[in-house]
């Protein structure tokens, strides 16, 4: 088939922000299930992480937005919070210069904040099922307009009462719109959400997906007593040199135990597991994005959906007795057309394991012989080296935030406190000097403060030229 993005005919603000974020053309699962979303067909979509599959059902919602509809056009429900912010990310980065807005809505956090963000211009709605429902139930959420209704990775939802709470989400939203359900497998449940609320749906089954980027990783393993695997894990680290590293393992007792065994030979580390509350969670990755630190140890807890860019090496300390997990594991590392690695630690009890995850993945691993101990040595030097200047904020990664160069973010220094509205904003800055309406992006007007997105690369000017803004005289 062959598509291009602009073959779908889609409008020029999201084909640009495409452009922006380096999508050339539509990978496989994209050119199956925008057309068919765009003509609002339902689909049951058999496809992996790693597809492009965010990108397919958030294209078209995006395209088919209308943003002077200022209620809920689209509800995204996923499994965890982690895949709830990243999912808004991708959705968010889409619709940016369209001016759409999309809320992430999960559990754990403050309900009066989501409440009064969900009182706000919002389109799109990425959720976790129990918190969405609390807010139906609560009537702080109105589906009555809703147009999509997207539920992405159903088969990690499926023994979560995953069926019930479906049921309720599907009874509290109109009839007419259109379903999308993207899962790796297709079990008993999918087929009864598929029989019960999608008749007339067309499947699509990405079989012989191919991962983005896969090639781009180089991928190793390495035999060790399990008993050497930290003297091992240390040498590597100093022999790759890697400006970021994520380490997994199989629990969270190990990720405890090893984070602290790290912690204490001074690495810049810090540690993700599922036991973590949700906020340290969120900073802990946010911090890892931005390069507070450099090494990540972490459960798999964090390896499912979640795009932490731009780490140079991925490190199985333990190999996953799940064969996916490797796969989602090592496709933390090598995005973006830049070049990782991977290298599994393997003792005698992984044997079988990684057996099969060779026999899944299809293809052998490299084996490294040997470690060089001069290489070793001289890397250690040079490792330490970075970790200080990381430490002195010389050498901090610069997040991957700058994604559309046309759009500033104006921060605010008032909020809802000050009794500061959308409206308001938009009043004042388009009092400014050469600029007009469609210059002003997304309004975010937080309790302290407010963020504006100023477009068409007038932001600039306007930072140059005003050092304040007064907005109803503050
Ligand atoms: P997903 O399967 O949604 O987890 O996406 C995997 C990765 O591919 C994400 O980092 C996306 O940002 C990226 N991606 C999605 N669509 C495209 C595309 N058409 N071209 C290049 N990268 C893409």
């Amino acid at each position: 088939m062959n598509h291009k993005f602009i073959d779908f005919k889609l409008n020029k603000e999201i084909l640009k922000a495409l452009n922006n974020l380096g999508y050339k053309n539509p990978s496989k699962v994209q050119e199956e299930v925008i057309p068919r979303l765009l003509n609002r067909e339902d689909i049951v979509v058999k496809s992996k992480t790693g597809s492009g599959k965010t990108a397919s059902f958030a294209i078209p919602i995006c395209e088919k937005i209308d943003i002077n509809n200022i209620n809920v056009q689209a509800l995204v429900v996923v499994p965890t919070r982690e895949l709830a912010l990243q999912v808004s990310e991708e959705i968010s980065n889409i619709g940016r210069l369209k001016k759409i807005r999309c809320s992430a809505i999960f559990g754990k956090q403050p309900i009066k904040e989501q409440i009064a963000s969900l009182k706000q211009r919002v389109h799109i709605v990425v959720a976790t099922p129990g918190r969405i429902i609390d807010h139906i139930e609560r009537k702080t959420i109105n589906l009555d307009n809703l147009s999509y209704l997207i539920i992405d990775e159903a088969d990690k939802m499926l023994n979560k009462g995953f069926i019930e709470q479906i049921d309720i989400i599907f009874k509290n939203s109109p009839n007419k719109k259109v379903i999308g359900l993207f899962s790796a497998t297709i079990d008993k449940d999918i087929k009864y959400v598929c029989d019960k609320y999608m008749k007339n749906s067309s499947m699509v089954d990405i079989e012989d997906v191919e991962i983005i980027n896969k090639k781009q990783i180089y991928e190793e393993i390495i035999k060790v007593e399990e008993n050497d695997k930290y003297e091992i894990l240390k040498k590597l680290i100093y022999l790759e040199n890697p400006k970021s590293l994520m380490i997994f393992l199989n629990t969270r007792e190990r990720v405890v135990k090893l984070y602290s065994q790290m912690k204490k030979d001074k690495f810049l580390v810090r540690e993700l597991h599922g036991d973590m509350s949700q906020d340290k969670r969120i900073y802990v990755i946010k911090d890892f994005k931005e390069g507070k630190f450099n090494i990540l140890v972490s459960s798999d807890v964090a390896s499912r959906g979640i795009h932490i860019d731009d780490i140079s090496l991925v490190i199985n300390y333990d190999v996953p007795k799940d064969k996916e997990n490797y796969v989602h594991r090592i496709g933390r590392t090598g995005r973006k057309d830049k070049f990782g690695k991977a290298i599994t630690l393997v003792s005698n009890k992984d044997e079988k394991y990684i057996n099969e995850i060779i026999d899944y993945i299809g293809y052998d691993i490299q084996e490294k012989e040997y470690i060089e101990e001069n290489e070793v040595k001289k890397g250690k030097i040079k490792f330490e080296e970075y970790q200080r200047e990381l430490l002195k904020n010389k050498k901090v990664r610069k997040p991957d935030t700058k994604i559309h160069s046309e759009i500033t973010t104006l921060y605010l220094n008032a909020g809802k406190k000050k009794k500061i509205r959308v409206m308001d904003i938009v009043g004042a800055i388009s009092n400014l000097d050469g600029i007009v309406g469609d210059d002003i992006g997304v309004i975010k007007v937080e309790d302290l403060c407010s963020y504006v997105d100023i477009l068409n690369h007038k932001g600039e000017g306007i930072l140059k030229k005003y050092k304040e803004i007064s907005i109803k005289k503050k």
